[in-house]
């Protein structure tokens, strides 16, 4: 077990990938590790969009830098946008706090009938409120899945209906449940949850409705595997958020961490014996030039970081390309937006280089200099994101496209154009990717249009 310890290259010889190159956080010493096979479980890339639910230090480092490599990333654009998190405070939040989907079995969400209605929520009678779940998804209501929840939240604020400072959130009510269960039950299914939205908002959610709106929360795209959970490159397996398997469903709300233990606990320990059993490997040590070249090019990207000296911190790079991402490519996205977010990335990702100040050294314990990298990497992969998004010509899940959407405001899928994985392969850093399509084929089930009426 190597704790405080960052993967940063993945190293492939003859084809395989057999081990990988890391920096001691503490120290900041480069090492390398030689294995028969390389297996990354890292997470996801929500953090990319700057303000997320997900823990400060989730990067995209370890699966950029194996598409770097090789290894196909597929299906990056698909963005899973959880609707019940405290909306934002202000410009100087590092991240979100995620509310349990759990509230919206007793929660009723609801805005203002009218735009701009700034009475306290308790001065608004029945008659004058919009219970939007309940009123558009009748049979579902409160229950909608989570794009649909989402998206609609983002419409009634769009509309100027949304409540809060900024008017960036909508009600998630539960005087009814109170009225129905006793504030007992509601404090005994609730009550951890209640505490902490009173702790970060400084109101209390029995005597007021809690205020929510969506947020980036989890990622369904990632490095691509096939069933045996091995990407394109042969001995490189990946397992959990990080690759894109399995995620579709996860899209609607079905468990993220169910498909992590089946990754680790059911799936890779027969796959990879497989492996190991069926393909030839050669005996190779950290002495191969394989993990040299490895190691320099780390050391070289290092003292680059370092050298630049600029007049901008890492965290002002990343809480611009963030907003460019939640802008014009987050819960909604158009042909304009996404190619305004292509044309701002590189210039951004331009800057940083001549303009980043990263303090302190390499062989030292150095925050500033782990997130620069990581900030580097986000700079590339959100310009892969925002492509991805582009090229796919419909909606889909996590994937809202406002020009493709039918007269109610659902996506609008395109099966006969689009019914495939979209799986990228690297060309170098600023030039556009190659696409390469895996048909999704449906035997015994046929697509339609999903409908929550
Ligand atoms: C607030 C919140 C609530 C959630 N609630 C639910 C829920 O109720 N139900 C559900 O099913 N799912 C939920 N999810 C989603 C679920 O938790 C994640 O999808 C799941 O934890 C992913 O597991 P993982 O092991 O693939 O990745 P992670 O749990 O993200 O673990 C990845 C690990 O890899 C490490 N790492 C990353 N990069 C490197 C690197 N370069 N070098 C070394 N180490 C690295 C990270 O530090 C981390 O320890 C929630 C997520 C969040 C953020």
């Amino acid at each position: 077990m190597f704790s405080r310890t960052e993967m940063l290259d993945l190293v492939v010889i003859n084809g395989q990938a057999r081990g990988i190159v890391v920096r001691n956080l503490v120290t900041g010493a480069i090492e390398s590790h030689a294995a028969d096979a390389v297996v990354l479980g890292t997470g996801g890339y929500s953090n990319v969009f700057f303000l997320s639910t997900n823990a400060k230090n989730c990067n995209t480092t370890a699966i950029w830098r194996a598409h770097k490599k090789g290894a196909y990333l597929a299906n990056p654009c698909y963005t899973q946008i959880h609707p019940t998190c405290i909306p934002q405070s202000g410009d100087h939040q590092s991240k979100l706090t995620l509310m349990s989907e759990s509230l919206r079995n007793d929660g009723r969400v609801w805005v203002p009938k009218a735009a701009d209605d700034k009475r306290a929520p308790g001065d608004i009678p029945e008659s004058e409120r919009d219970y939007y779940l309940e009123r558009l998804y009748p049979t579902y209501g409160n229950l909608a899945p989570r794009d649909i929840s989402s998206r609609a939240a983002k419409r009634v604020c769009d509309e100027g209906r949304g409540v809060g400072p900024g008017g960036r959130g909508v009600y998630l009510d539960f005087a009814d449940s109170l009225k129905r269960l006793g504030e007992g039950v509601v404090r005994e299914r609730y009550g951890n949850l209640f505490d902490m939205y009173e702790r970060i908002t400084g109101e209390n959610p029995y005597q007021a409705p809690m205020r929510i709106y969506p947020a980036v929360h989890y990622t369904m795209g990632g490095l691509w595997v096939d069933y045996n959970l091995m990407s394109n490159l042969p001995g490189l397996h990946v397992i959990g958020e990080a690759n894109f398997s399995d995620h579709g469903a996860n899209r609607l709300g079905a468990s993220a961490l169910m498909q992590g233990l089946a990754d680790g606990y059911f799936v890779l320990p027969y796959t990879i014996g497989h492996y190991f059993a069926s393909v030839k490997r050669d005996p190779v040590t950290t002495d191969h030039p394989e993990f040299k070249k490895a190691e320099e090019s780390i050391r070289t990207q290092t003292n680059r970081l370092l050298a630049v000296q600029g007049k901008r911190t890492v965290l002002s790079f990343h809480r611009e390309l963030g907003k460019i991402m939640w802008d014009e490519c987050g819960m909604a996205r158009t042909e304009a937006s996404l190619k305004n977010a292509l044309q701002r990335i590189p210039a951004l990702r331009e800057e940083f280089w001549k303009n980043v100040r990263v303090t302190g050294q390499s062989e030292d314990f150095n925050q500033a200099l782990e997130q620069a990298g990581r900030v580097a990497d986000y700079l590339e992969f959100s310009e892969l994101l925002c492509a991805d998004a582009l090229h796919r010509k419909e909606s889909c899940g996590g994937h809202f496209r406002e020009e493709y959407q039918t007269e109610e405001g659902e996506a609008q899928r395109d099966d006969a154009n689009f019914a495939y994985v979209a799986a990228w392969e690297h060309k170098g850093v600023g030039r556009p990717a190659e696409l390469h399509k895996e048909p999704l084929v449906f035997e015994n089930v046929h697509l339609q249009q999903r409908s929550y009426k």
